[in-house]
């Protein structure tokens, strides 16, 4: 819990005059404070009542059951505003929930999905969807205006559907400053309309996937910007179109072989993983299926020769390793080691880029997983905005 309500004696400017409890809820009757009325609108002292009225009102729960206020409230005649209902520190205007309620929805909601939440505190979902709205709302917009110089772009599935959206980040705060539905050029359009002539000049580099229309739209839009393609996609999909394609062959190849050909179906994933994170015994594991397939072991080895060119310590260094690289490649004779590098060869500028302008990778592949995470919260109601929202204010970014 936070702020406001920290301090706030509860019931404050309030009489307790019943608690009754029953089976299925908890009723609190209450009733103002005559001595302490004061205007809902400007908040001066006021003691002329107009009328009374009754509002139940929801609070936490107490008992494991759901608490009802059962509020008399007074309409005033103030001097300067008028007839309006009483001032009621901790109840917002027309509110039917107390603001520490509304608050302890909003502060679940950030951890457990909507219907979870709801079930907790016995409301209505869509209840719940609203004051976690309101509350990412608020957050967003408390936000400072951004001036990002370097940007991330990336792309991922909505939903189940084939549908995409596009995410683009600052790559120095890491806050997420547009998500949106499509993947196309037009897509990401009115972000750079948003960041206005300054703004857009002040991009210095722009790290995205390969094969992507992004790579045109930033060109056109931001001159002064460097494309910088992301070790993350491009390890992810050599992993995809080299190693599983050179695994499954050489399984296919062994059909005769059974315990050679289990070990190199097993193998796929000690394949994909960072040779630093292995155990001692995977690491031995690694070994044999290595030994027992050239192929294989030629497509790892390489595998980390491609890295090696993410972390080269300057563009004469690069160089070497990317012609050392494709060297490699083309005698291997391994097909799809092959075509891949044929594939990768256009896009050496975005990949040199990278060494003048280095921007955290890691940082792509962890919002992948948060934003499969708040998916999964999300699901069962297609909110689109309130997605999109929910992963704005995931990543409020850390100010400069
Ligand atoms: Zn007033």
């Amino acid at each position: 819990m936070s702020d406001h309500t920290d301090w706030l004696p509860f019931w404050q400017d309030f009489r307790l005059l019943d608690l009754q409890i029953f089976d299925d809820r908890v009723c609190v009757v209450l009733a103002p404070d005559r001595a302490r009325l004061a205007c809902g609108i400007c908040a001066k002292p006021c003691r002329q009542v107009h009328e009374r009225v009754r509002r139940s009102v929801r609070d936490l729960p107490m008992l494991g059951m759901p608490v009802f206020l059962d509020l008399t409230l007074y309409r005033l005649d103030c001097a300067g505003c008028g007839r309006h209902l009483q001032r009621v520190p901790w109840l917002d205007r027309h509110a039917r929930l107390t603001r520490r309620l509304a608050q302890a929805v909003a502060e679940c909601c950030a951890r457990m999905p909507v219907a979870h939440v709801a079930d907790m505190f016995g409301l209505h979902w869509g209840t719940v969807r609203r004051l976690d709205h309101q509350r990412l709302q608020a957050l967003v917009e408390l936000l400072p205006t951004p001036r990002p110089r370097r940007l991330i772009m990336d792309e991922f599935a909505l939903f189940k559907g084939h549908r995409y959206a596009t995410v683009i980040l600052d790559a120095d705060t890491r806050r997420v400053l547009y998500v949106t539905q499509g993947r196309s050029r037009r897509a990401i359009r009115p972000f750079f309309e948003q960041l206005g002539p300054e703004g857009r000049a002040r991009i210095e580099a722009v790290a995205m996937d390969m094969n992507t229309a992004f790579d045109l739209e930033v060109r056109a839009q931001c001159q002064s910007a460097r494309i910088v393609y992301d070790l993350f996609h491009v390890i992810a999909k050599y992993g995809r179109e080299v190693i599983s394609r050179v695994r499954v062959d050489a399984a296919n190849q062994l059909r005769h072989d059974r315990p050679a050909r289990r070990v190199v179906k097993q193998a796929h994933w000690l394949l994909l993983r960072n040779p630093a994170s292995l155990n001692e015994r995977e690491q031995v594991r690694l070994d044999e299926v290595l030994q027992a397939n050239k192929p294989i072991m030629t497509v790892h080895i390489m595998k980390e020769g491609l890295r090696s060119l993410w972390t080269a310590p300057d563009a004469w260094e690069w160089r070497r390793r990317w012609r050392q690289w494709h060297a490699h490649a083309a005698e291997s004779g391994i097909p799809a080691l092959m075509h891949f590098a044929s594939v990768l060869k256009p896009y050496w500028r975005g990949i040199l880029a990278r060494v003048r302008w280095p921007m955290h990778t890691g940082q792509l592949e962890g919002i992948n997983n948060k934003i499969k995470v708040i998916k999964r919260m999300a699901y069962g109601y297609r909110d689109i905005d309130y997605f999109f929202l929910k992963i704005k204010a995931a990543f409020p970014g850390n100010a400069r």
